[in-house]
């Protein structure tokens, strides 16, 4: 069987855990969780970088710090994962879904601006598949209006924007180091706060709203209550485990993108089939987080899932669009059209992906749907 995912394991994340027990620090905020943070900032030039025990908290952590209340809105795709609206939701938020683009399934910058209101707090472009939003266009509006932009970088692990690292654009940004992401840690994430402004708050609200950090930096003599927060901060086994993987970014890089290329090239000939391969914007690089084709129909999106099963392969739909969700009716969320995310709903496919896939199993995906895609008419 061919998995759609499987973790790259460097090789390094058993010593690395062995030290930490070792040093017998495991709680957050170790050695290991500096190593990272400062790795993340040496390498893409981030603001101050905080690790989580997820990029779910990650976002959490965003939306108590933009200060999210009851009635705020927040604009953000429809095509994209729970966590981008729950995060906000779970402060009281009213999210505003905006449709994808027609050629990307990213959020359509050209219809933000109609989303927008007085009420409009934050914007959350979610870059999919590590692909960028039009940002200038995003950043612009969001200063015009005086909202605040965080970036859903989970797919983006060393992915940019016209050369500029993704998550260091927005004034935050998340990154998720889920098992199924670039680099991961099993679970685990990173608040960027590029805008110093939040740096201090961030602090307290990852140490459960107490000013414990800046007492293990001798700046208070005694730590207290001082704010909301909660358990935000990972442990130094799972920062353990990521220093490993950031080690290896260079070589789990270059053999994503192998693997991606090898995609595009051999799957050209399905769109002469009305298959559509993915298209990747001059601003933005490309950093092979996942490698998804557009079927012509749902009907032939499921016979191709089961025929590609059948052959041992595992290949997934992604999304259901957020404004279609039974969660967002049962709440009160009326379900405009949106043509572009129902389509990437409906069509989008995902391919086996994943540093360790060998060329003979790459060989053998594209011939099973070169295969199928024959026999179609
Ligand atoms: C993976 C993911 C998240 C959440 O990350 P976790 O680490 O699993 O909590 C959020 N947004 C998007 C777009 C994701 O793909």
């Amino acid at each position: 069987m061919i998995p759609f995912n499987k973790p790259f394991i460097t090789g390094k994340e058993l010593t690395y855990i062995a030290e930490a027990i070792a040093e017998g620090h495991l709680s957050g905020d170790g050695h290991f969780t500096k190593q990272c943070s400062e790795a993340f900032k040496a390498r893409y030039g981030f603001g101050d970088c905080f690790l989580t025990t997820s990029g779910t908290d990650a976002l959490e952590m965003a939306a108590i710090l933009a200060n999210i209340g009851p009635g705020d809105e927040v604009i953000m795709p429809s095509y994209t994962f729970v966590s981008t609206a729950n995060a906000f939701i779970l402060r009281g938020a009213k999210v505003v879904f905006v449709d994808s683009r027609a050629d990307h399934p990213n959020m359509d910058v050209d219809r933000v601006e109609a989303a927008i209101t007085p009420r409009t707090k934050v914007i959350v472009p979610m870059h999919y598949g590590g692909v960028a939003c039009a940002m200038d266009e995003l950043i612009a509006l969001a200063s015009r209006h005086g909202s605040i932009v965080v970036e859903d970088a989970a797919h983006c692990l060393d992915a940019t924007y016209k050369g500029r690292p993704l998550g260091g654009i927005g004034q935050l940004a998340s990154f998720s180091f889920h098992v199924t992401k670039n680099i991961a840690a099993g679970e685990g994430g990173l608040l960027t706060v590029n805008d110093p402004a939040f740096v201090k708050r961030a602090e307290v609200i990852r140490e459960k709203g107490t000013d414990r950090s800046a007492f293990f930096r001798g700046e208070v003599d005694k730590y207290g209550w001082v704010d909301i927060g909660s358990s935000f901060l990972a442990s130094e086994l799972t920062a353990a485990f990521l220093a490993a993987q950031i080690e290896a970014i260079d070589l789990i890089q270059e053999r994503r993108l192998r693997v991606w290329h090898t995609y595009s090239e051999g799957l050209q000939e399905l769109t002469a089939k009305g298959f559509i391969l993915p298209q990747i914007p001059a601003f933005a690089s490309n950093n092979a987080h996942l490698f998804h084709i557009l079927c012509p129909s749902l009907d032939v999106r499921t016979r191709l899932i089961a025929f590609l099963l059948k052959n041992g392969i595992k290949a997934v739909f992604h999304y259901q669009p957020l404004h279609a969700s039974a969660y967002h009716k049962a709440h009160g969320g009326h379900e405009e059209p949106m043509p572009h995310a129902t389509r990437y709903g409906d069509t989008l496919l995902r391919l086996p992906l994943y540093a360790g896939l060998t060329a003979s199993e790459q060989d053998h995906v594209i011939g099973k749907i070169l295969e199928f895609v024959r026999n179609e008419r």
